[in-house]
Order: C-alpha cells, then sequence, then structure tokens
C-alpha cells in the first residue's frame, strides 16, 4: 500500500516558515503586497482567488483583489496592469485564468513585470526555467510545489524514470524541466501519444496533468512507483477527483498525492513564497 504524500500538512510547514519570515522583515517596511486580479465571473476562479486572498493573510502578506466584469477590454486589463507593474505597494501581480474570450492571456501574461510575475508565466521567468543559470528566477508554483512533494519523500530522484503526462506551458513543460534539472530520465506525453499505458508503466515517478479524471488506472503503473496527481475535476456529484484512480493506484505506489490535499495546497504555498521572494527581489535583499 502506498503512502499518501500529505500536501496540506507539507503546505503548513512552508507557510509556517513563510509565515516566520515575513514576521522578521523591518518593522518600518510596508507588508509584502499580492495583486490578484480576477475578470469575469468564473465559479472555480472565484474559489481560487479566494483561497489565495485567505492563504495569503495567514502569513502576513496583503492581498489586493481586483474584480473587473466579463466584458471588460484587453486594452483596459492592460492598463490596470500597468498600474500595478509601476505602483511602489504591490510586490506580486497574479492575473487567475482563464481569462474571458476577448483577452489574450499571452498578451496579459507578457504585460507583467517579470520581478512581479509571481505565476513564474512570463516568457522571461520561462526563459529562466529552460535556459539561463539564474539561480534566484520565479518559477511556476505547481511544478514548485510538486518538487516539493517529491523531496518530502526523500526518495533520490536522479536516475529514476520520470513520465509526465500533459505538456502545457503552466504544469507539464515545466515540471518536466525541473526533474530533467534534478537528473531523472523524462517522457513526456500528451493527447497524441500512442500506448500510453506503456509509457506509463516505466516511470518510477509519474505526474498526471492532463484534467481527465480518473485516466491512469492503477494497473498502469509501475510497482512501487511515485505517483503525483496534478488533475482537478469535479465530478456530477461534486466530488474533486484527480486523473489518478486513487483506488487502485493507492495499491501499487510507494507514494501518492490525493485530490484534494495534494498538489493544490502546494501550489499556493509556492504562490506565497514567490511573492516573498518578489518582494526581496524588489528590496534588493
Ligand atoms: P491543459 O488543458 O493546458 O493541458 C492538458 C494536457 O493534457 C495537454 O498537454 C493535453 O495534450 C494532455 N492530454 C489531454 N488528453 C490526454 C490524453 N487522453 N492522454 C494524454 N494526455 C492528454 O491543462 P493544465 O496543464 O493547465 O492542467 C491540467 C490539470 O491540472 C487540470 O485538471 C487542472 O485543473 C489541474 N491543475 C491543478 C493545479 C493544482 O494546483 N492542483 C494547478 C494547475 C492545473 P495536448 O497538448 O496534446 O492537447
Amino acid at each position: 500500500m502506498g503512502k499518501i504524500i500529505d500536501g496540506r500538512s507539507l503546505a503548513q510547514k512552508l507557510n509556517s516558515r513563510l509565515g516566520r519570515e515575513v514576521k522578521k522583515f523591518p518593522k518600518a517596511w510596508p507588508k509584502p503586497t499580492l495583486a490578484v486580479v480576477l475578470v469575469g465571473n468564473h465559479e472555480a476562479s472565484e474559489v481560487y482567488v479566494r483561497q489565495k486572498a485567505k492563504a495569503c493573510s495567514a502569513v502576513g502578506i496583503k492581498s489586493v483583489v481586483r474584480l473587473l466584469p466579463s466584458s471588460t477590454s484587453e486594452k483596459k486589463l492592460l492598463r490596470l496592469i500597468d498600474r500595478l507593474n509601476r505602483s511602489k505597494h504591490i510586490n506580486g501581480i497574479l492575473v487567475q485564468l482563464p481569462l474571458p474570450k476577448q483577452i489574450d492571456p499571452k498578451k496579459v501574461i507578457g504585460h507583467i513585470s517579470p520581478d512581479k510575475d509571481v505565476d513564474g508565466f512570463h516568457p522571461n521567468n520561462m526563459g529562466r526555467l529552460f535556459g539561463s543559470n539564474d539561480p534566484n528566477p520565479l518559477l511556476p508554483c505547481t511544478p514548485l510545489g510538486i518538487m516539493a512533494l517529491l523531496n518530502s519523500t526523500r526518495v533520490k530522484i536522479s536516475g529514476k524514470h520520470a513520465v509526465v503526462v500533459g505538456r502545457s506551458h503552466i504544469v507539464g513543460r515545466p515540471i518536466a524541466e525541473l526533474l530533467l534539472q534534478a537528473d531523472a530520465t523524462v517522457t513526456i506525453c500528451h493527447s497524441r501519444t500512442k500506448n500510453l499505458k506503456k509509457h506509463i508503466h516505466h516511470g518510477d515517478i509519474v505526474v498526471a496533468a492532463v484534467g481527465k479524471p480518473h485516466m491512469v488506472k492503477g494497473r498502469w503503473l509501475k510497482k512501487g512507483a511515485i505517483a503525483i496527481d496534478v488533475g482537478i475535476s469535479r465530478l456530477g456529484n461534486k466530488r474533486l477527483v484527480g486523473d489518478i484512480d486513487f483506488k487502485t493506484a493507492k495499491k501499487r505506489c510507494s507514494f501518492i498525492t490525493p485530490v484534494p490535499g495534494g498538489v493544490g495546497p502546494m501550489t499556493i504555498a509556492m504562490l506565497l513564497a514567490n511573492t516573498i521572494k518578489a518582494y526581496k527581489i524588489q528590496k534588493g535583499i
């Protein structure tokens, strides 16, 4: 039976550490501040924004939520980002995705100042992840959270075969790169991959980031594999489930993350860590 990697408790530990760090900043300095921009009333996004604001306040980060109607033009959103980029009081900017159809998310992400890009999606920060030797880039939160979850198992990643299912710019590709940097041998699978089961069966580490409930069956996994489930889907009965069939997978894995309570809390914790990192970069400390 696989051990559950408890993302909630790991996130709590990280949050406590971050809270202690915030308390050590000089009293005269303004609090680290995160601006969260939400366009429209996407139900899931509203929940995520509330969770992020709550998490911020728990560690002493101030959050400022800007709610804009779904009819907002791209120009208006870009103007708001300009103001947030210029503001001395704002250290991090997060634009909640998805955005309404009339707004190009790439343009919006590219407009955020790279030093305030706490999601780590700006092309400069992506470039730093993939190309440069920058020792301190702002990296995407979910992949950072996954690496922390893997490291918490104390299993050596070097030399392991990692299979990443999903090749999005926010999860699949950056986690594949981080695993590669940790000296894993990495296979990336996607919707056109032939014989997905066979690839997954070779994985010592399997990261599923697809968004299809219970797509990965327990019997597909190699015995003793570590299974990291990024997917979040809501079933008809409102229950949240991941991409991995938890019940059957738990019997084959050495470690497995649950949904909810695995990758999700660590993604938020890494957002807080990135906000503090951005604050320190801007303060030159
Ligand atoms: P995307 O939709 O951007 O990417 C999904 C990926 O899955 C694509 O690369 C797609 O392939 C691939 N895919 C689709 N169908 C299959 C299939 N049948 N077999 C193999 N691969 C397939 O999603 P995201 O990366 O943004 O998110 C993935 C999931 O993770 C979602 O459920 C999302 O809600 C969740 N998520 C959770 C987070 C958390 O904090 N827990 C954070 C971010 C996301 P192709 O490229 O060929 O289309």
